[in-house]
């Protein structure tokens, strides 16, 4: 089942840059920061409501932010939906036709199993999946 939108994903070019002005835009100094090195990714997050902003800075120039800023520049990257149960919502997806990045969940940010949905087979638009960890 799918729960809520945990996140969207913004990817940018340098973390540093991009922290100092959403701290401006959200009048805090504090947001949480960790390293993926999974994703290749360093990334800080501001809650909102329910939700967050999620910043994601490539820490290599072969990952696919990198390659995303690349051919697109900076902007919007995914959206993450949060479920209960991502195994079981991997097998009702590729039953019902969608793609995925990677056919397995993955170790993502913040005690997280992640999961990509390929653009190809969602209109565009890269949705990840994530279940907290138990
Ligand atoms: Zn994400």
């Amino acid at each position: 089942m799918i729960k809520r939108i945990n996140h969207i994903g913004v990817a940018v070019k340098d973390l540093g840059i991009s922290t100092a002005l959403f701290n401006a835009l959200f009048a805090q100094s504090s947001p949480h920061v960790e390293s993926v090195p999974q994703q290749q990714a360093d990334i800080a997050f501001y809650p909102v409501g329910e939700s967050s902003i999620e910043l994601i800075a490539s820490t290599s120039g072969t990952s696919s932010i990198s390659k995303f800023i690349e051919k697109r520049g900076e902007g919007i990257h995914h959206l993450c939906l949060e479920v209960d149960d991502i195994n079981a919502e991997i097998a009702r997806l590729k039953e019902a036709g969608f793609q995925f990045v990677n056919d397995q969940r993955s170790e993502g940010g913040d005690g997280y199993w992640v999961a990509f949905l390929h653009p190809k087979s969602t209109n565009g638009v890269l949705i990840e999946l994530c279940e907290k960890m138990k």
